[in-house]
């Protein structure tokens, strides 16, 4: 057996340089359109999954976790490791049909418009449609174009998930659904009973906001309560409340400084990103991403958001949305070991992102960053409470039917997904399914069973850590508006740390209990 240290330090002079190369790569063909760029981030990314399927480091890795390592930073990284190369251990051919079938549904999911009158449209005017249409035969229309590349896929995402399951089993899995989640640091036990603990506290309000909904639905589409169907709701999946009646803030933002507002909300908290912002890529532009993401190019404090900052509410989030990734991944503690340097995972620093993202709905933060008058904050205040809260209900609602429909995707490939889909739709989202010859396949229209399989819950985990951080916050340090002690304690408790804690210990040191939905739901009860 190799002693775990030198093992890792191998490993870690080996996949350092291909990381920060790819973040690079990611980075110029992001702001730029560049055949060059595009080209070396496909080499880079093909080195590193050649590295990751190494299966004598993998065996090492493994030899080295079942011997006493008493250090917990070495033990720790060894994990990582696991948990990063484990996925990739798959036998060549099958690893090459599992690229090409994803490849494949992918460029269809791209290529594909769905048709109105035989006529191709884009995803926007379909959206465009439900958000506006007072026809519900025009919104029908709509509705089902959105689900046609369903059908036309549906076979192959079943294919899909054989192929993971192949590769799962081979790994000793049950199916994918059970190596997604181990591989990410996820108890399938645990996740179920937080999802159970969701559904508790969510049916009841989302019951009684759902009946006033309908009521007004019905009111304006001229039918009964019980004729609704799922276009009428505005979203194709109903993943957001409709926009009619929504508590619209954009004209709070028409003459708003975002990025000014973004540095004072940080500078508030003794948090200076003027560093970030430097490196930063905020405003639209010809050839560049249409997106927003920040990227940590080298742990060593060279961390860049990329936004396409336009004066309006949605822009003002995303961009504290993306500083708040920004923030935790400059105060990770630089001296921890490379591999341990980073936010400990994806639903810890969504977390982050959501809580500061959540902001603009917030009176405090209106009053004290946006300087909006107190008057118009006592006017706004109730309906700000009850649109956070119809957010919420209606997110929460739609993650139940997405990861118990994707658990039973993995466990029969080849199952009544038609009938599971619609059943878990009626009983969790309380939308009526349609007559079955309005769309073959729905379910399989949602782009992430392919190419972001068994990911949904982490969305959902990522506002309950949210909302139970931003409590310890307001309870430790008076919450989240210029104070410079809630700063310190969100670089101490939460960022520092990086990798070197798991998940679930960090969010109970950091908020003294482990994560549930508790915060969540005092939340949706306020
Ligand atoms: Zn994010």
């Amino acid at each position: 057996m190799r002693a775990a240290y030198p093992l890792i330090e191998d490993i870690e002079a080996r996949l350092r340089p291909l990381e920060v190369a790819l973040a690079e790569a990611w980075w110029e063909t992001s702001t730029r359109v560049s055949e060059e760029a595009k080209e070396r981030r496909e080499r880079i990314e093909l080195e590193r999954r050649a590295l990751l399927a190494d299966a004598d480091a993998f065996a090492a890795i493994r030899d080295a976790r079942t011997g006493s390592v008493a250090d917990p930073l070495l033990r720790r990284q060894l994990d990582v490791l696991h948990d990063a190369f484990a996925p990739h251990q798959v036998p060549e051919d099958l690893r090459r049909r599992l690229v090409e079938l994803e490849v494949d549904v992918e460029a269809t999911f791209n290529s594909h418009r769905g048709e109105i009158d035989g006529e191709r449209v884009d995803d926007n005017h379909i959206l465009e449609i439900l958000r506006t249409s007072e026809d519900a035969g025009e919104r029908r229309a709509a509705w089902q174009a959105s689900k046609q590349v369903g059908a036309r896929v549906a076979e192959q995402v079943r294919e899909l998930a054989g192929l993971r399951n192949e590769a799962a089993r081979s790994l000793g899995y049950r199916d994918h659904f059970e190596l997604a989640l181990a591989t990410g640091e996820l108890d399938e036990g645990r996740l179920f009973a937080t999802l159970d603990e969701v559904d508790r506290a969510t049916a009841g309000p989302f019951r009684e906001w759902k009946a006033r909904l309908d009521e007004s639905l019905a009111a304006r589409f001229d039918c009964e309560a019980a004729a609704l169907r799922p276009w009428h709701y505005d979203d194709p999946f109903f993943q957001d409340p409709p926009v009619a009646g929504a508590l619209d803030l954009d004209p709070l933002f028409e003459d708003a400084d975002i990025e000014g507002l973004t540095l004072s909300t940080y500078d508030g908290l003794g948090l200076d990103l003027r560093p970030v912002l430097e490196r930063s890529d905020l405003f639209a532009r010809e050839g560049k991403s249409q997106h927003a993401f920040c990227i940590d190019i080298d742990r060593e404090g060279d961390v860049r958001v990329l936004c396409n900052v336009e004066p309006n509410e949605r822009w003002m989030d995303t961009m504290l949305h993306e500083f708040g990734h920004a923030t935790y991944d400059r105060e990770v503690d630089r001296t921890l070991p490379w591999l341990l340097r980073a936010a400990t995972h994806a639903l810890t620093t969504e977390g982050v992102a959501m809580l500061f993202g959540r902001l603009p709905r917030d009176p405090d933060w209106l009053r004290t960053i946006a300087g909006v008058a107190e008057a118009r904050i006592d006017e706004l205040a109730p309906r700000l409470a009850g649109s956070r809260r119809a957010n919420l209900l209606v997110f929460a609602r739609w993650v139940l039917v997405m990861t118990n429909f994707e658990r039973g995707l993995y466990a029969d490939p080849a199952g009544d997904h038609e009938t599971r889909w619609w059943e878990l739709v009626e009983r969790l989202q309380l939308v009526h399914r349609p007559e079955p010859e309005a769309a073959e396949a729905a379910w399989a229209s949602k782009i992430h069973l392919t190419v972001a399989p068994v990911y949904y819950q982490n969305y959902l985990y990522g506002e309950l850590v949210a909302s139970q951080l931003g409590d310890a916050v307001a309870a430790r340090a008076g919450g989240l508006g210029e104070r410079a002690e809630a700063g310190r304690l969100l670089v101490d408790e939460f960022f520092a740390p990086g990798a070197s804690l798991r998940w679930d210990q960090l969010v109970e040191r950091a908020t003294g209990a482990p994560l549930g939905a508790r915060a969540f739901a005092r939340q949706l009860a306020a």
